[in-house]
């Protein structure tokens, strides 16, 4: 008898990202298993942005990728960002993008949008989920979503993306500019995310807390993939406490 093991739901097989003529993303493969949680750490400028982009179908103008990006066994080179989304991939990106004048609820029923189209009328159900995951959305859900704290902002952000019913959702450095008990909560509701199945690629600069949440992590340094492993492994690896860790610990 075979060990079971996680069902692959994402792979990138030598996703390259040029801006121009740079080379942003060196040929990155990773894999993240149907709901598993997998990090990317790295410092400023690694390419971590860059690859969330290019596996959302999401780069700038001035970008263009190379490599293959499969989602459940179909590989979408050249498939447009909303279809990339109807396959089942959410991107929660760095900027966050809500909608500031327009009330929580209705940002939230944007999310939804696409499956509205497809003719899924229901979207009450995800929406409970939703409110369920982030009772203070619910609370807040008539307020102008521009007036909502930093942290309540990320909440929504996410709570949106989960309106789509995602089977991968990508979050790019969900902790940014937050005060660390803000942190705290939006790693906690993290974890409390794959409880719902969903798989998450998560890219962060808060390596510690990361690692703390994922099962799987890459650390990528210029654009290339130097190291990777089990989270709990690269939390406990001298090279990643010296580089990543040092400093976070004495902070806390
Ligand atoms: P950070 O944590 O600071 O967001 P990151 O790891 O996400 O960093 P990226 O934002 O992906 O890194 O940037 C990777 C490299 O690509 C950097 O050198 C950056 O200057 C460059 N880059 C990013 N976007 C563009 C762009 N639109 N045009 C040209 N270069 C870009």
């Amino acid at each position: 008898m075979t060990t079971p093991t996680s069902t692959t739901l994402l792979q990138t097989r030598q996703l390259q990202v040029f801006y121009g003529k740079v080379e942003a993303l060196q040929g990155a493969n990773i894999t993240v298993g149907a709901g598993q949680i997998v990090t990317v750490i790295g410092p400023n400028g690694a390419g971590k942005s860059t690859m969330l982009n290019a596996i959302a179908g999401a780069l700038p103008i001035n970008g263009s990728s190379q490599g293959q990006v499969i989602l459940a066994d179909k590989e979408l080179s050249g498939v447009a960002i909303e279809k990339r989304v109807a396959q089942g991939m959410c991107l929660v990106p760095e900027k966050r993008e809500l909608f500031s004048t327009m009330k929580v609820e209705d940002n939230l029923l944007l999310g939804s949008y696409r499956r509205y189209q497809a003719g899924e009328k229901n979207y009450d159900d995800q929406l409970s989920v939703v409110y369920d995951l982030f009772p203070r959305l619910k609370e807040r859900r008539h307020q102008a979503a521009g007036t909502m704290s930093g942290g309540e902002r990320q909440m929504l952000a996410v709570g949106r993306a989960l309106m789509a019913k995602p089977q991968l959702l990508m979050l790019d450095e969900p902790s940014l500019g937050l005060a660390p008990l803000i942190v705290k909560e939006i790693f906690h509701i993290i974890q409390r995310l794959k409880q719902t199945g969903v798989a998450i690629l998560l890219v962060e600069q808060n390596a510690r807390a990361a690692l703390q949440v994922a099962d799987y992590a890459y650390v990528l340094e210029m654009g290339e993939i130097a190291l990777e492993g089990d989270a709990a492994d690269l939390a406990t690896d001298q090279r990643v406490i010296d580089t990543y860790l040092g400093l976070a610990k004495k902070a806390h």
